[in-house]
C-alpha cells in the first residue's frame, strides 16, 4: 500500500506533503530563534535543492517550447485551424484577464485596506526608509510602461540563436518555432519527414526529460517554500494584514470561482477532476514563482488531463508569456493600495479615470511581465510612475510579496490551463477522464 503511494501517479500528494512538511520546518527554525549568520546557513543548505529543481525546469524549458510548438504547429491541418486556435485563445487571454482584474478594482474599493489612520498609513511609508525600495525606483527609472509594451516589438528576434539562449524572451522563441513549424508543412517528401522527426524527437526527449525532473517536485517545493517561509516570518503580515486579506480574496474568488465556472460552462470538465490532474503544475507555480519554469510541468499536466499536444503545446507556452490573470489583478489591488496611502498622507484623491487608467495598464503590463518571480514589481513601479505616485512606495508591500507572488503564479498558471481546456473542448477534444458528466 505504502509502495502504491510512492508511485508518480499520487505526485500532487507528494507535494502537498511537502508543502505542509517546509510549514512545520519553517515554524520550528523561526521557533528556535537562531542568530541571523546560523539562519543564513541552514537556508542555505537547504535552499540547494531548491535551486537544483528550478534550474532543472529551467534547462528544459526553451527546446520543450520550440519543440512542443513546432510539432504541434506543424501538425496543425491547415492555416485556417492555426488562426482559428490562434484567435479563440487571445481572446480567451484578454477575457479572463478583465475578469480577474475587475475582482481585484472591486475587492481593494470594498475593502480599502488602505485607507487607514494616518499615523498607520504614516509609518507604513516610514518604513521603506532603508530598505532596497529606492533601489527598485532607480532600476526603473527613465523607463515608461511603453518598454513594457515593446516586449511586443521584441517578439520578432534579429538573430535566432540569440533568442534561443534567452529564458526569459519566451514570446521570440513562440515566434520562430511556429514560424519554423509552419513552414515545416511547406516541405514535401523526404526532406519533410526528416524535419518531422527531428522536431518530434526532440520533442518526445524533451519531455522525457521533463518527467524526470517533475518526480523531484516534493524535494524541490520542500526547499524552496521553506527558505520563503524563514526569510519572509510572520511579523511583515500585521501592518499590512487588510492588503493581505484584498490580494487573497481577490485571488481566491478568481481561482476557485471564475476560473471554474468557465471550466464547467466554456469547457464542460469537471473543475474537482481537472484540478487534481493539474495540481502538480499548480503547487509548482506556488512554490517557483515562475510561471516559465513551471512551463514543461503545466504541458505534461494538460496532457495528462487529456488535452492533446496540438492545442497544450500553443495554448500552455503563450500562456505562461502573456496570459497572467494573477499578476495583473495584483498589479491593480497594490497600485490603488497605495493610491490609498497617498490619500490619506497627502489628501490627494484617486479619481475613477484614474482607476480605469489602472485597468488599462494593468491589462497590458501584465501581458509584457516576464513569468519570472517579482517580475510584477517592475510593472507596478511604472504603473506608479505614470499616475505621478511615489515609486519607492512599493517597498511598503515588498516585505509580503514573495508570498503573494506565489499565489498570483499559481492563479497564472491556472488560468492557462483552463483556456488550454476551453480551446481543446472547443476544438472537439473529449477529455474523457475530466469531463462534466
Ligand atoms: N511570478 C509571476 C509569474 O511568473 C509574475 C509576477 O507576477 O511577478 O507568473
Amino acid at each position: 500500500m505504502f509502495k502504491e503511494f510512492l508511485n508518480a501517479r499520487y505526485l500532487a500528494w507528494h507535494i502537498l506533503i511537502a508543502l505542509a512538511l517546509s510549514i512545520v520546518v519553517a515554524a520550528v527554525l523561526i521557533w528556535a530563534d537562531l542568530s541571523d549568520e546560523d539562519l543564513t546557513t541552514v537556508t542555505n543548505w537547504i535552499g540547494i535543492p531548491g535551486t537544483l529543481f528550478i534550474n532543472a525546469l529551467k534547462m528544459v524549458v526553451i527546446p520543450l517550447v520550440f519543440a512542443a510548438i513546432a510539432v504541434g504547429v506543424a501538425g496543425m491541418a491547415s492555416q485556417k485551424s492555426f488562426g482559428r486556435i490562434g484567435s479563440k485563445t487571445i481572446a480567451l487571454y484578454l477575457f479572463t484577464g478583465f475578469i480577474a482584474i475587475f475582482t481585484g478594482l472591486v475587492l481593494v474599493n470594498v475593502i480599502q485596506p488602505g485607507n487607514m489612520q494616518i499615523e498607520s498609513a504614516q509609518a507604513l511609508v516610514d518604513s521603506i526608509e532603508g530598505t532596497d525600495a529606492s533601489d527598485m525606483a532607480a532600476r526603473v527609472e527613465g523607463r515608461s510602461w511603453w518598454d513594457l509594451v515593446q516586449i511586443i516589438v521584441r517578439a520578432v528576434p534579429p538573430n535566432i540563436f540569440d533568442a534561443l539562449t534567452n529564458n526569459s524572451g519566451l514570446l521570440a522563441i513562440i515566434f520562430v518555432a511556429v514560424v519554423f513549424g509552419f513552414f515545416t508543412t511547406k516541405l514535401t517528401g523526404v526532406v519533410r519527414e526528416t524535419i518531422d522527426n527531428l522536431w518530434q524527437g526532440m520533442y518526445d526527449v524533451t519531455i522525457a526529460v521533463t518527467l524526470w525532473i517533475i518526480r523531484f517536485a516534493p524535494i524541490g517545493v520542500f526547499a524552496l517554500v521553506t527558505v520563503v517561509l524563514v526569510n519572509t516570518g510572520f511579523a511583515a503580515f500585521k501592518p499590512l494584514a487588510w492588503f493581505v486579506v484584498t490580494v487573497l480574496a481577490a485571488l481566491i474568488l478568481h481561482f476557485f470561482v471564475w476560473l471554474p465556472l468557465m471550466q464547467v460552462f466554456l469547457a464542460r470538465v469537471n473543475p474537482f477532476k481537472y484540478y487534481g490532474k493539474v495540481a502538480k503544475a499548480q503547487l509548482t507555480a506556488f512554490s517557483t514563482a515562475s510561471s516559465s519554469a513551471t512551463l514543461p510541468v503545466t504541458i505534461e499536466s494538460a496532457q495528462d488531463a487529456g488535452v492533446s499536444k496540438r492545442v497544450s503545446s500553443f495554448v500552455l507556452p503563450l500562456g505562461a508569456t502573456v496570459n497572467m490573470d494573477g499578476t495583473a489583478l495584483y498589479e491593480c489591488v497594490v497600485v490603488i493600495f497605495i493610491a490609498q496611502i497617498s490619500a490619506v498622507v497627502s489628501g490627494i484623491e484617486f479619481t475613477i479615470a484614474d482607476q480605469l487608467l489602472v485597468v488599462l495598464l494593468a491589462l497590458v503590463t501584465s501581458i509584457g511581465v516576464a513569468g519570472v518571480p517579482a517580475a510584477s514589481l517592475v510593472a507596478i513601479t511604472l504603473i506608479l510612475g505614470v499616475l505621478e505616485l511615489p515609486a519607492e512606495w512599493l517597498g511598503i508591500i515588498i516585505a509580503v510579496d514573495r508570498i503573494l507572488d506565489m499565489c498570483r503564479t499559481s492563479t497564472n498558471v491556472t488560468s492557462d490551463l483552463t483556456i488550454a481546456a476551453i480551446v481543446a473542448r472547443s476544438e472537439g477534444e473529449e477529455l474523457p477522464e475530466v469531463r462534466a458528466a
